[in-house]
């Protein structure tokens, strides 16, 4: 169980054991379980009273294959501690429910089921939010007031990739005694450790680059023993743990997450380069082009610059869609962080609800098509965007 900070996060991961077993498998095996026996009522109630650590009931958190990914996930923040979730959602609304009572102040665009919790549900629980676009970051100071607020926010953000300052955000923040909370999610833990630029607690929607193959549904908050100590009750009494074989199942998957991040890195790169040759795209959003507004920041605070591209063809919404519909390789599907690539079109799917007023003041136009970047040969991927952009501009 013992954590060695000085190892890289791939040597980490792979070597992440809870135990071992009696017959030398080199991993854990799953603990399908809901309960656990005693000896008898004295252990049991050691346990119950927190005089002896031991396992209970699954539901609390308590079962090996959940623990043992918690592991994972707090070494590949470097973080203190993790708590695993049913979901992504799972994860955001535990924390925002256990730390983000006395008011959250929300920068920049947010994933639209994140954006829902906050308005419908948040807000009719009586906890004040208040948003801010990313332009009006400057206004953070006026909007914290009195401490213990929350301040939460995306970066690389949904579909434009728009980079917010971690650290500058942290300070101001802090000074104000508000707690900084980041969804993680599009950089993943290789690209972007947030905890280590100064926010207090990171959210993943596991069910992205951490699982990585489409398969599983589940979350994650990294953050500090203190912190995540205030979270656990509010996933226990709300049920949102996950199941233990989805535990593993995860746990499997994050063994090549480095790996698998480098190479969504590199072929997100080329399909970038790519479009931005191409006659029929506007433009290309990438934080890792030179050209990206926010190109520096993203030097600056990520490791590497991530597997989402969005692009926009020159054209209107019946172009975009021709192009989404004639790509081969790239399945039109929601969600982001497979190794198969998918494409999805802002104004269609994620941003569907808005009117095309409030869409473009959140800088989505008609043209745009955000590209999930999988672990495919990029020759191929860029081969498929070419033949589709021929087909629809004719
Ligand atoms: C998908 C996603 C979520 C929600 O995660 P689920 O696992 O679907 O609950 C939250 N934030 C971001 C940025 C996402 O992409």
């Amino acid at each position: 169980m013992s954590q060695d900070n000085t190892q890289g996060p791939a040597t980490g991961i792979i070597h992440n054991r809870h135990h071992r077993d009696s017959f030398g498998s080199p991993y854990s095996p799953v603990y399908n379980t809901t309960t656990y026996q005693f000896e008898n009522t004295e252990a049991l109630l050691d346990v119950i009273e927190d005089r002896a650590p031991g396992h209970l009931y699954t539901r609390w958190g308590t079962n090996p294959s959940i623990e043992e990914l918690e592991q994972g996930l707090a070494r590949l923040e470097n973080a203190e501690a993790a708590l695993a979730f049913a979901s992504g959602m799972a994860a955001i609304s535990a924390t925002l429910l256990a730390h983000g009572r006395k008011g959250i102040v929300c920068v920049g665009d947010l994933y639209g089921g994140t954006q829902e919790l906050l308005v419908n549900h948040c807000q009719a629980l009586g906890i004040p939010v208040h948003f801010l676009f990313k332009e009006e970051v400057g206004q953070l100071t006026n909007t914290l007031g009195e401490p213990g607020k929350l301040v939460y926010f995306e970066t690389p953000a949904n579909p434009n990739l728009a980079i917010l300052d971690v650290a500058g955000i942290a300070r101001i923040a802090h000074q104000h005694g508000a707690l900084v909370a980041v969804d993680n999610t599009f950089a993943s833990p290789i690209n972007q450790q947030p905890l280590e630029l100064g926010a207090d607690l990171v959210l993943h929607s596991a069910t992205k680059y951490l699982g990585g193959h489409s398969d599983l549904t589940a979350g994650a908050l990294m953050t500090s023993a203190e912190l995540a100590a205030a979270v656990v009750p509010w996933r226990k009494n709300l049920g949102q743990l996950l199941a233990p074989e989805t535990a593993a199942l995860l746990s499997r998957s994050l063994r090549t997450l480095p790996v698998r991040i480098r190479q969504h890195n590199e072929n997100a790169m080329a399909v970038a380069q790519a479009m931005e040759k191409h006659p029929k795209v506007r433009r290309v959003l990438y934080p890792g082009l030179p050209g990206f507004a926010d190109h520096e920041l993203a030097a600056r605070q990520m490791k590497g610059f991530g597997g989402m591209v969005t692009i926009e063809v020159d054209g209107d919404r019946a172009a975009s869609t021709a192009v989404a519909d004639n790509l081969r390789l790239f399945l039109l599907a929601t969600s982001l962080g497979g190794v198969e690539s998918l494409v999805s079109q802002p104004c269609a799917t994620s941003h569907h609800g808005l009117s095309p007023e409030e869409r473009l003041k959140r800088g989505i136009t008609d043209g745009m098509l955000r590209l999930s970047i999988g672990l495919e040969d990029s020759e191929d991927l860029i081969a498929d965007l070419n033949q589709a952009l021929t087909k629809a501009f004719g």
